[in-house]
């Protein structure tokens, strides 16, 4: 029997980055809150601490912050023809689960959109002609501008600490940035991290050749720092166990440190862990939906929680799953182009290489992902395209800091 509660003014379904934020902006609007995660709870001084967090099996390989696909996982097709199969082994994709989602474990690579990519569209029809897309090509205008985002970009800088070099404050280009950024209000709250040898080299073989290195933005703190909820960041150690893991310094912002000691502290918010929520509860003729239903992964009792507000807060996946169960919106077809749940969904994309230096100790074993030196000349329309047969492009990196391990036996340390 599925046991009904008391409504509350808003319902988080998952605890990531979204959910933390969005339950933080609404319990200071004064509504009362729960934010329902099917994953463990997360808190810094209890999980993310010396020695366990050296656990570089336990973390980078065993995935101990991921997703839990014996419970629940994603499927697969490279085809639309194709039987959608389930994925038994994460590989590269790895979402996270747990208080902090994704958040707790991501790289902390830290980077704007480029003005351009929120007018894609537009800016690639004005730049190449009428018909330089070709049909297949989905790609479409946000309805937002950078302008527009802007000061959202910089409150999330202040709330993480982000580390970094302007390159572009309100258009006066500062040498050292990021020359092809949208215009800063301003400054990083942090000096950029320190480099290493591997990037410093990349640095100055780039300049050489004419491109504009600048030392990668990251959301990792070089000094101590405290954010606008009133709460501390530590200093990067440059351990390297970063990415894949949570992070020892408390120096890698993440939900868990940025924002949840504020949510835990409010008596407007309430978090519910192993919540596992299988549906929306909608009423189609209202075209409103009034609920969720979960499932509580302790004890197998169902429960349903009605609250004015749902928020979608379970990654695009998640979401996507949601929206879809419950018949709202018009699913995405392939075939006709027509509809808009589940379209253009894109995971980021890397390639790697490595470089041998006979006479160079590089110790790629340790830093911290965001340590890199980057360059942003052949990124979105920072270049010309014309007659390359592709639009697009990305930033290129060198960087230090993947766990031992990782750094021993992959040429990539992602
Ligand atoms: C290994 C890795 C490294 C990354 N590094 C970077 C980086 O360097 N820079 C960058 O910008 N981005 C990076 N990303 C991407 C970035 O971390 C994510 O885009 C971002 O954290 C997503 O936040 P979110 O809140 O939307 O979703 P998530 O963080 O995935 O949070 C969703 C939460 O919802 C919960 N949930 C899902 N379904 C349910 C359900 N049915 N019931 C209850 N709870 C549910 C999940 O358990 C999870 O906690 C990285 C991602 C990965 C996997």
């Amino acid at each position: 029997m599925t046991i009904r509660l008391k409504e509350v003014d808003a319902v988080m379904v998952g605890m990531g980055w979204t959910g933390a934020i969005a339950a933080r902006e609404l319990t200071k609007a004064g509504l009362d809150v729960v934010g329902l995660e099917r994953g463990a709870d997360r808190v810094p001084a209890e999980d993310f601490g010396l020695t366990t967090l050296r656990d570089e099996l336990r973390y980078v390989h065993r995935l101990e912050l991921m997703q839990d696909n014996s419970l629940d996982t994603i499927t697969f097709r490279n085809a639309a023809d194709q039987p959608a199969l389930p994925i038994r082994r994460f590989g590269a994709f790895l979402p996270g689960e747990g208080v902090g989602g994704t958040g707790s474990h991501w790289g902390a690579l830290y980077w704007r959109n480029l003005p351009s990519d929120f007018r894609i569209r537009s800016a690639l029809t004005e730049r190449y002609g009428a018909n330089a897309i070709p049909a297949d090509m989905t790609i479409q205008d946000w309805p937002v501008s950078y302008e527009e985002l802007e000061p959202f970009y910089d409150r999330f800088d202040k709330l993480c600490g982000v580390s970094g070099q302007a390159g572009n404050l309100k258009g006066h280009i500062i040498a050292g940035g990021n020359p092809f950024e949208g215009p800063r209000s301003d400054h990083y709250p942090n000096k950029p991290i320190k480099s290493g040898l591997g990037p410093s080299l990349f640095g100055e073989a780039a300049k050489s050749l004419g491109c504009h290195p600048f030392p990668a933005p990251t959301a990792t703190s070089s000094a101590p720092y405290v954010n606008p909820e009133g709460m501390t960041l530590g200093r990067c150690e440059y351990c390297g166990h970063c990415n894949r893991t949570a992070c020892e310094a408390n120096a890698k912002a993440s939900p868990n440190i940025t924002l949840m000691p504020a949510l835990r502290a409010d008596p407007r918010f309430e978090l519910r862990t192993r919540a596992f929520v299988s549906r929306l509860v909608y009423d189609k003729a209202a075209r409103k939906v009034t609920g969720v239903v979960y499932t509580d992964m302790r004890n197998g009792e169902e429960y349903e929680q009605p609250a004015g507000l749902v928020v979608l807060s379970a990654f695009t996946f998640g979401n996507t799953q949601q929206l879809l169960l419950s018949g709202i919106g018009e699913p995405y077809d392939p075939a006709s182009g027509k509809g808009v749940v589940g379209k253009n969904y894109c995971y980021q994309f890397e390639a790697g290489g490595v470089a041998f230096f006979a006479d160079k100790e590089m110790n790629p074993f340790i830093g911290a992902p965001g340590m890199g030196v980057v360059i942003d000349d052949f990124n979105g329309e920072n270049f010309d395209h014309s007659g390359l047969g592709f639009f697009g492009g990305g930033y290129i990196v060198c960087s230090n800091g993947g766990a031992p391990l990782r750094a021993a036996t992959a040429a990539r340390h992602w």
